[in-house]
């Protein structure tokens, strides 16, 4: 089974196959994770990324539905491809949030595993501006990716990269 590991920091810097943006449905880009990406990025990734969104034209939810993800290129940034994944916004745990999160999660690895990527980060989704409870959310994320991890061959390595203090704690205290 692959290694998982949490760190504290910016994702952008990191040189590994994949990292996950926290997008939006449009897939053009915002704040937060997604905005920090497109900036390393450069132009390229937009430009890819509006490709997609141009091919999912008229898919209900928007290019990119919560729950759901894609992969691009990374443009100018350090690792090899960016996947775009899709949280829901917190509405206080009764409309299918977790089922969601979860989604993000286990369908941004099983991308990675088709496209033969060894080593996958993640960001805190949509523990930002979409309001998930960071409790909840890391809890959800750990135990998908967990699951997700027993059906994949090929990624030996993911990592939980927290922006904040908070996050990193609740990563490091349930991932024991
Ligand atoms: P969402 O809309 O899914 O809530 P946000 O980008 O607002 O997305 O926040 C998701 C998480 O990404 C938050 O925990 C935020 O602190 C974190 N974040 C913001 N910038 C970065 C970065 N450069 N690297 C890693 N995580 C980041």
């Amino acid at each position: 089974m692959a290694q998982i590991e949490v760190i504290q920091g910016d994702i952008t810097v990191l040189q590994l196959d994949a990292i996950v943006n926290a997008a939006n449905s449009s897939l053009m880009g915002g704040g937060g994770v997604d905005g920090a990406i497109h900036r390393a990025a450069g132009p390229a990734l937009l430009e890819e990324c509006r490709k997609i969104a141009a091919a999912r034209r008229g898919v209900p939810g928007g290019p990119c539905p919560a729950g759901d993800a894609v992969i691009t290129g990374a443009g100018n940034l350090p690792c090899r491809y960016v996947i775009h994944t899709v949280g829901p916004v917190w509405h206080g745990g009764g409309s299918g949030e977790s089922e969601l999160l979860a989604s993000c999660y286990k369908k941004s690895l099983l991308l990675a595993e088709e496209a033969a990527l060894k080593s996958v980060a993640f960001p805190n989704i949509s523990t930002g501006v979409y309001g998930y409870p960071r409790d909840k959310a890391a809890a959800v994320a750990i135990a998908a990716v967990r699951e997700t991890l027993q059906g994949t061959r090929g990624i030996g390595r993911v990592l939980f990269v927290c922006f904040d203090r908070e996050n990193y704690r609740l990563y490091r205290k349930l991932l024991g």
